[in-house]
C-alpha cells in the first residue's frame, strides 16, 4: 500500500511461457444479497436491451439509430449527425459517472451491469441448467466421451447459439426497424450487412460470454489496468479481513472461535471456487477482482454454519479495516472531497445537457449565398442576390414554412417564400431577393431571414449580406 491511492496486485508473468493457457474456471453457483443485486443488473439491462427495440413511439420504433438517413430517433428526440454534441455530452455524462461509482465503490459498473459479465452470467446459468454445478461440470469435462456428454454439450451450444444470435438480431434491431427486421429474417431476405451484423455480433456474444468470459475482463478491457488510479483508500473493495481471518485452518464446528486457536477463516476454498476470474480474495485486492461480491456471499454462508460473524469477506474500505471503523464512521468518508467533486461536476453536466436539449429547436435554418451569382440586375431595375436555405425538420409532422426577409427598406423576396418541410426532412429552399437599384450604396449590407412555421412555434432567424453591385 502506498500513497494516497491502492496498490493493486497484478498478476506475474510466468518465466517458462510466453503464453501459457489459462486452465478453465468453473465458478460455483452462489446465493445471497450480491448475487440478488447482480441478477438483478442482469433482468434490468436485458429488459431494456432486448425490450426497447419492440417499444413503438406513434408511427415509428422510439429508439432507432437510422445510419441510412442519419437520423436518431430516441423516442420524442429526431437528433440528426449536427447534434453530434448531445453524444459528445452523453458519453462524457457515462465516463463521469463511471469514475464516480468507482471512487465510491470500485468496480460496481464490471460487476453488475457490464455486458461482459450480464451475459458470462446469462451462459453461467444455461451451462449449470444443463450440465451442472461447479464438480458435475468439472466431471463431464474430464469425462471420455459418452452419448450422455455428446447430448449434454450440444443441449447447451444451442442454447447458447439460440440466445446469441437473438442478441445479435436485437442489436441490428435498434439500426434496422426490428420489425421489417423480423419480417426478413422469418422470410430469409435480409440484406447482406444485417446477416453480417446478426452474425459477427451473435458471434462475439457467444465466443465471449461463452468461452473467453473472464479473459476478456483480464487481457481485453482497459479499465481493469486504470482503475487503481481511482480507487482511494476510502473506495468500497471486496475485502477479506485478514485480521480477522488469520490464522486460517479447518476446525470442528463443535470447538468455539476463541478455544481453536485460529482464525475466522475455516480455509473452506469455496471464496475461490465461487470466483468467476478465479482468484483467491485472501491474496488482497487483485486487478482480476470484478468486484461481483460472489465470495462475499458465500463466506457469509459458512460464517452462517459456523456461527460466527458475517463479513468476514465484505465490501469494506482500506481505511475502515485500518483504524477498526464501524459502519457509519466508514460511509460517512463516502462523502470525501474527491467525489463531491465528481458528483459536482456530474450533476452540472446532466443538468447542462438536459436543458440544452429541452430547449433544443427543432427546426434549424443554415443560409448559402448562390456561389453561382453574387448579384444581378433585373430587367425591372432591381438588384437580386439568390441564397439557398436548408431547413431542417426534426419534427415528426410536416412543416409549411414561411421564409421573410428584412434589413433595408423595399427588401422583398420575389420567390421562394413558402416551402414545405416533409417530417424528419432536410430540404433547400432557394429564394430570390431584390432590392431597388438606388435604394443603398454598393457594397456588402447585413439582411436577416425571419423563417417560422404555420403555428408560429418555431421562429428562426438568420443573418446573411445582401451584395449591392457598383
Ligand atoms: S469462504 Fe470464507 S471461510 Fe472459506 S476460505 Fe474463503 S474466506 Fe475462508
Ligand atoms: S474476488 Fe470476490 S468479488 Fe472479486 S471477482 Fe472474485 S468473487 Fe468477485
Amino acid at each position: 500500500m502506498c500513497g494516497r491511492f491502492l496498490t493493486i496486485k497484478m498478476r506475474q508473468p510466468s518465466p517458462e511461457f510466453l503464453y501459457a493457457s489459462m486452465p478453465k474456471i468453473y465458478p460455483r453457483a452462489v446465493h445471497g444479497v450480491f448475487a440478488y443485486w447482480r441478477w438483478l443488473g442482469v433482468f434490468i439491462t436485458q429488459l431494456v436491451f432486448y425490450g426497447l427495440p419492440w417499444v413503438e413511439w406513434g408511427q415509428r420504433q422510439a429508439v432507432l439509430f437510422d445510419l441510412q438517413t442519419r437520423r436518431f430517433y430516441v423516442f420524442g428526440l429526431v437528433l440528426y449527425p449536427q447534434d453530434f454534441i448531445y453524444l459528445t455530452g452523453m458519453l462524457i455524462v457515462s465516463a463521469l459517472s463511471l469514475f464516480l461509482f468507482t471512487a465510491v465503490a470500485g468496480r460496481l459498473w464490471c460487476g453488475y451491469a457490464c455486458p461482459q459479465t450480464v451475459y458470462s452470467e446469462i451462459f453461467l446459468w444455461i451451462e449449470r441448467k444443463v450440465e451442472g454445478d461447479r464438480g458435475a461440470r468439472m466431471h463431464l469435462d474430464e469425462s471420455n466421451f459418452s452419448l450422455e456428454k455428446l447430448v449434454k454439450k450440444t443441449y447447451k451450444h444451442i442454447l447458447w447459439l439460440g440466445l446469441s444470435i437473438w442478441t445479435g438480431f436485437t442489436f441490428v434491431g435498434y439500426f434496422t426497424p426490428i420489425h421489417s427486421l423480423g419480417m426478413e429474417f422469418l422470410q430469409n431476405r435480409m440484406g447482406s450487412w444485417e446477416v453480417f451484423w446478426v452474425f459477427f455480433y451473435g458471434f462475439a456474444t457467444y465466443g465471449n460470454a461463452g468461452f473467453m468470459r473472464e479473459q476478456v475482463c483480464m487481457y481485453m478491457c482497459p479499465y481493469a489496468r486504470f482503475q487503481s488510479a481511482m480507487f482511494d483508500h476510502d473506495t468500497l473493495i471486496v475485502t477479506y479481513d485478514s485480521e480477522r481471518g488469520e490464522p486460517r485452518g479447518a476446525r470442528s464446528r463443535q470447538v468455539a472461535l476463541s478455544a481453536s486457536g485460529l482464525g475466522a477463516c475455516v480455509d473452506c476454498s469455496l471464496c475461490v471456487q465461487v470466483c468467476p476470474t478465479g482468484i483467491d480474495i485472501r491474496q488482497g485486492l487483485q486487478y482480476e477482482c470484478i468486484g461481483c461480491g460472489a465470495c462475499a456471499d458465500v463466506c457469509n454462508g459458512v460464517m452462517d454454519k459456523m456461527g460466527y460473524d458475517k463479513g468476514l469477506v465484505r465490501y469494506t474500505t482500506q481505511n475502515a479495516l485500518t483504524h477498526h471503523w464501524d459502519t457509519s464512521t466508514m460511509l460517512k468518508r463516502v462523502f470525501r472531497p474527491r467525489v463531491l467533486i465528481y458528483t459536482g461536476i456530474l450533476w452540472a453536466l446532466i443538468i447542462a445537457l438536459g436543458v440544452s436539449l429541452w430547449l433544443r429547436t427543432p427546426m434549424r435554418v443554415d443560409v448559402l449565398r448562390d456561389r453561382g451569382s453574387l448579384a444581378r440586375i433585373t430587367t425591372e431595375g432591381n438588384v437580386e442576390n439568390v441564397f439557398r436555405l436548408q431547413i431542417m425538420n426534426a419534427t415528426e409532422v410536416e412543416q409549411p414554412m414561411q421564409i421573410k426577409v428584412r434589413g433595408m427598406p423595399g427588401l422583398a423576396l420575389t420567390a421562394g417564400a413558402h416551402v414545405d418541410v416533409l417530417p424528419a426532412q432536410s430540404r433547400w429552399a432557394v429564394v430570390d431577393v431584390s432590392l431597388p437599384y438606388d435604394a443603398l450604396p454598393a457594397g456588402a449590407h447585413k439582411i436577416w431571414f425571419d423563417v417560422s412555421n404555420a403555428d408560429g412555434s418555431v421562429n428562426i432567424t438568420e443573418a446573411s449580406v445582401f451584395i449591392v453591385p457598383p
